[in-house]
């Protein structure tokens, strides 16, 4: 079965370099390293053609930095954000920076991942880190109860 040509989870058109993943027999090709996890992560989600019916499900969220930080090191993050698929909108004010993202494209835990990457900690007292976690754990539930019901919202229109 021949599949379109996009990224089945940002819309954009894939890299060749990018391994596709097969998924119920099918071919998928993605844009970027980030949306083939975050298509591994919950493929049911993202196997059901996008063209047509493309969601979002856009957060806004504030991240606590340990520390504010100069203006190279803004603009670091700043740039390494809106790099990543999914991201809407960065600013910083002071040790918060507040971020919107598609949730269907990244999650918290990715955005997190990318800024340990660079090197930039985040705050790290107990009251930030329960709330890390509660962030992480809502938005694994809510692409997991998005993931389950999907089959029966697109089966496959009966064959005539
Ligand atoms: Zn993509």
């Amino acid at each position: 079965m021949t599949l379109s040509d996009i990224c089945h989870v940002c819309g954009m058109k894939p890299d060749s370099s990018i391994p596709s993943l097969e998924y119920h027999k099918m071919y998928f090709h993605f844009c970027s390293q980030q949306c083939r996890d975050t298509f591994n992560a919950h493929p049911s989600l993202y196997s059901v053609k996008i063209e047509k019916q493309q969601k979002h499900i856009l957060k806004r969220r504030i991240m606590t930095l340990a520390t504010p930080l100069d203006q190279d090191s803004n603009e670091l993050l700043k740039t390494n954000l809106t790099e990543m698929m999914g991201i809407k909108d960065v600013s910083i004010e002071d040790n918060k920076v507040s971020i919107s993202y598609d949730l269907l494209q990244v999650t918290r835990q990715q955005i997190e991942n990318r800024l340990a990457e660079i090197g930039i900690k985040l705050g790290n007292d107990w009251m930030e880190r329960l709330r890390r976690a509660w962030v992480h754990d809502s938005e694994e539930n809510e692409l997991d109860n998005l993931a389950a019901p999907i089959h029966y919202y697109h089966r496959p229109a009966p064959k005539h």
